[in-house]
This record gives structure tokens, sequence and C-alpha cells, in this order.
């Protein structure tokens, strides 16, 4: 029978760090399906890139790798309401029989809920980080080594780079 893992994230921006466990997963399950959580934010400093741009992160990383065929990539919105979370997930999604993620909340929803969750190890936590990839990025330091080289080429493509730091800036700067 076919295997199909969830793996969940806000992918903003998508990094190395969320390659590698891909690859793993990919090495566990025959299918995967990557889910885009809060899907609807855009434009702040947490969460510059919107749902759709995310998307098309990922598919120009995948087109790089052989999981392509084997992975579907779904935007997820946030409904700002823990307890029935699993339930909205599992309304949206794919089948699936189990969770990849490392991130507490999702965690501690997904064993909630009776849903196999995995762990993977952290690769390069330090420098492979959503946040640390942002600072980086607002403060013009060396962020593009650490994205597959299509998410960097994307974001500089839809001027990601000037958005964030606009977006992060105060009235009077
Ligand atoms: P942020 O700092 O914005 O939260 P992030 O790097 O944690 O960004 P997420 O989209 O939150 O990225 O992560 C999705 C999933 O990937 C989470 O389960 C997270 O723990 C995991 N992950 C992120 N970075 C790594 C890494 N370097 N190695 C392994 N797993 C990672
Ligand atoms: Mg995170």
């Amino acid at each position: 029978m076919i295997k199909r893992a969830l793996y969940i994230g806000r992918f903003q921006p998508y990094h190395l760090g969320h390659q590698a466990v891909l690859e793993k997963i990919g090495r566990e399950v025959d299918e995967i399906v990557i889910v885009i959580g809060s899907a609807q934010e855009s434009h702040t400093p947490e969460n510059p890139f919107t749902g759709g741009e995310r998307m098309e992160m990922i598919y120009a990383a995948l087109d790089e790798s052989d999981l392509r065929e084997r992975c579907v990539v779904t935007p997820l919105q946030d409904i700002k309401r823990n307890c029935v979370w699993a339930s909205h997930l599992r309304s949206m999604v794919p089948r699936f029989d189990v969770v990849y993620s490392n991130n507490p909340l999702v965690v501690q929803l997904m064993s909630e809920a009776s849903i196999e969750i995995r762990r993977s190890p952290m690769y390069q936590r330090e420098q492979y980080s959503g946040t640390a990839i942002r600072k980086l990025m607002r403060e013009n330091g060396e962020w593009s080594g650490l994205v597959p080289d299509a998410v960097a080429a994307f974001i500089k493509e839809i001027g990601g780079l000037e958005r964030l730091i606009s977006v992060s800036k105060s009235d009077s700067d």
C-alpha cells in the first residue's frame, strides 16, 4: 500500500534544511504532501511571501530534484482555533498516514488527534533557519547560498528582498 506523508511548514522561505528533511522523508515513504501553513499571510517581516509564491518556490526547487513526481504542494490557511486544527487540516488535504514536523505545537496537536507524527534531525539549524535567513536578507548578508538556487532566483525575480526590507520598516524610517 502506498504510504503518504505530510510535511508541514511556513517555508518563509523554503531553504536547504527543508530540502534535507524532504530527501529523508522521500526515503521513508512513497508520496509527500507539502503543506504550506499560514498560507494567508504575506508582506510582514515574519511572513514576507504569499502562499502562492511559496508554492512556486517549492515547485521550482523540486524541479531540480528527483522528488518532483512524488510530491504535491498545497496551501493551508490558519483558522486561529488550535483545538480543531487537526480536523481542519484533514478536511483540506489528501489522505495521509503520517505527519513530519519538529514544530512543538504541530507535534502536540497531531498527538492529541492520534495522528502518527515523526520528527527529523535538525540540519545545520544555526544557518538553515527561516528566521536566520530573513535576518540576513534584511541586513544585506549572504543568504542566497542557504536556499536552493531556483529559490534564490525566484526571490530575486519577484523583488522579494526589497519587499522584506520595505515591510520591516516603520513610518519614521
Ligand atoms: P522560521 O524560523 O520562520 O520558523 P523554519 O526554518 O523553522 O523557519 P518552518 O517553515 O517553520 O521553517 O519549518 C518547517 C519544518 O521544517 C519545521 O518542522 C521545522 O522544524 C523544520 N526545519 C526547519 N529548518 C530545519 C533544519 N535546518 N533541519 C531540519 N528541519 C528543519
Ligand atoms: Mg519554524
